[in-house]
């Protein structure tokens, strides 16, 4: 490894925080080591997958379809869990960090050890910040601005798209739904409801075969394991997979990373400086871990997840040219519905509504296939997410004996929540009919705690950190070498897509902490 620097930082987990974080610290000129539990599609699924690549859409058979559509109930949850070509690797390994290897009742969070993390399976959304969201972040107004643009061309990049806008073609609902949005302009702003099309982390190259829930062959989709493949012949990269990081020791001049593989031998990795990025939940066990902390508890802050279902009399054609990521924002002004902001994906068409109406009726499913089918094409799903001011917690401790702890998970959903999701159901529902949708409010579903993925600030950023917060830089109080780098130091979690926001600031710190290293 030969960065311009000689300095030598470890990396640890290679989702899209910390796969940000390895870009700068790259672009600064130092050697990087990536530690990766790096967990991968079973090598016949990618060679299934690459096959479908090599052909058009049309040109995949029906068992091919079948392929990437089957298993979706399989997991026997409340609700599926997307998964990437029904393999679920990227949820493997949960033992190293769950009690029990489980969920807890009430939490929805499963922690990830993929290559990629879960930018393997997300929904690709992007948004900023706004400023109000960002005013108890402890840095100067705009600091992020720079941070924001050089992730946007990252993902740009990686995808090899032409411009920075990221917009797709909009489905004939999605289009339709924001046409009649649009004449109802006034109507809209006087329910406090912003309406735009989404923002979203695809090539432009899409096909617009429809399989975006299930994986997308092509690869079109961003993926944090493409920037790891990227890197591999960059010079100062070293990519470390088959890693569990276990605990952190930090020391004069640097950090430690002592590391369990595959085998159960133990590695010991030195750095100037370690950067952890090993997700929601695999950075606090980290953290609590190398304090040796038994007793504290730590709060997880979520923006909780709701799903309000309409019914539209625009209907889809089964295998129509689209997407199915989500098609249309609306952003909800917190003044208008008694909390703060809210943010709100719609969905149009997709065949996984006529199959989840036809597990829901049970062995009548089967009786009422066409009719299921039917009813799908007129289906549009909005999935909304709280503010973390207006959603519920979970404390997470350690558990679990000496030599294997994990996380002991206690959710807890504050009453008001309930009521805030009631108001917002009804003011969307309000929005909804004003573009011809009726609400089938008896089906809408509130998530359990973390089941949306916008989760973090446990150690949040402060000017003053006190005991478990961070400072600027994502230390947390008591450490220097070591920074935190994912969603765990964000000072609260706005609602909305919070993965473009992640990367910026995992990329700040990074390339503010490299600045400071040379002086
Ligand atoms: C179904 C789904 C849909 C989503 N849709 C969206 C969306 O549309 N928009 C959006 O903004 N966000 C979305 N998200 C959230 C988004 O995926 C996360 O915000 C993002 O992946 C967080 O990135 P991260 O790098 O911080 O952590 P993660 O993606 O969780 O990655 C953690 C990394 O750390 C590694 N790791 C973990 N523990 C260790 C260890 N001990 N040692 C070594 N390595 C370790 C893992 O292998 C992994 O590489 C979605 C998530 C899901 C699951
Ligand atoms: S529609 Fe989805 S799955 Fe198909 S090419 Fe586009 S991004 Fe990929």
């Amino acid at each position: 490894m030969i960065g311009q620097t000689g300095r030598h930082y470890a990396v640890i987990g290679s989702g899209p925080s910390g796969m940000a974080c390895a870009s700068a610290l790259l672009a600064a000129g130092a050697n990087v080591t990536l530690i990766d539990s790096g967990r991968d599609l079973a090598p016949a699924h990618q060679a299934r997958r690459a096959m479908l690549a090599e052909l058009a859409p049309a040109e995949w058979s029906a068992a091919d379809r079948a392929w990437l559509t089957r298993d979706l109930f399989q997991s026997g949850n409340k609700e599926p869990v997307k998964r990437l070509f029904c393999d679920g690797f990227m949820y493997e390994g949960a033992e190293w960090t769950l009690e029990g290897g489980k969920l807890s009742k009430g939490f929805g969070h499963r922690p990830t050890q993929a290559l990629g993390g879960l930018s393997r399976v997300w929904g690709a959304a992007l948004k900023r910040f706004l400023p109000q969201d960002l005013a108890m972040w402890p840095i100067p107004s705009g600091a992020l601005d720079r941070h924001y643009t050089e992730v946007e061309n990252l993902l740009s990049g990686s995808l090899q798209n032409a411009s920075h806008e990221m917009a797709l073609p909009l489905s004939p609902q999605a289009q339709k739904l924001l046409d009649r949005w649009r004449t109802r302009q006034a109507a809209l702003t006087e329910l406090g409801v912003k309406v735009s099309p989404a923002r979203l982390a695809v090539s432009h190259r899409c096909r617009l075969c429809g399989m975006c829930l299930y994986g997308c062959p092509y690869e079109y989709i961003f993926s944090s394991d493409a920037l790891v493949r990227n890197y591999r012949d960059h010079r100062a990269f070293e990519y470390r997979p088959g890693l569990r990081a276990d605990r952190l020791e930090e020391h004069e001049g640097g950090g430690q990373v002592i590391c369990v593989g595959d085998d159960g031998t133990r590695t010991t990795i030195s750095a100037n400086r370690v950067f952890v990025a090993a997700g929601v939940l695999g950075t606090p066990r980290l953290m609590l871990v190398s304090f040796g902390t038994w007793e504290d508890r730590l709060t997880l802050h979520d923006s909780q997840r709701f799903l309000l279902p309409f019914l539209t009399s625009t209907s889809s054609v089964r295998h129509a040219p689209l997407h199915t990521l989500t098609q249309i924002f609306l952003d909800l002004e917190g003044s208008a519905i008694g909390a703060e902001n809210v943010h709100v994906q719609i969905y149009t068409y997709n065949d996984f509504y006529a199959a989840r109406i036809r597990a829901a009726l049970g062995p009548l499913g089967k009786l009422a296939g066409s009719l299921a089918d039917i009813a799908g094409r007129h289906f549009i799903l909005a999935q909304g997410f709280l503010h973390s001011r207006d959603s519920g917690t979970a404390q997470l401790r350690l558990s679990g004996p000496q030599a294997h702890p994990v996380l002991a998970i206690t959710p807890e959903l504050p009453a008001r929540t309930r009521g805030v999701v009631r108001n917002i159901w009804s003011r969307l529902g309000q929005a909804g009919r004003l573009a011809g949708m009726l609400p089938l409010v008896p089906f809408a579903e509130t998530a359990d705690i973390g089941a949306g993925y916008h989760s973090g600030a446990v150690f949040p950023m402060t000017r003053t950190p006190l005991s478990w917060q961070s400072d600027a830089l994502g230390r947390v109080r008591g450490l220097s070498r070591i920074h935190i780098v994912d969603s765990s130091v964000l000072p609260e979690i706005p609602g909305g897509p919070v993965t473009l926001t992640i990367m910026a600031n995992a990329h700040r710190i990074a390339a503010e902490t490299a600045a400071l290293d040379r002086g």
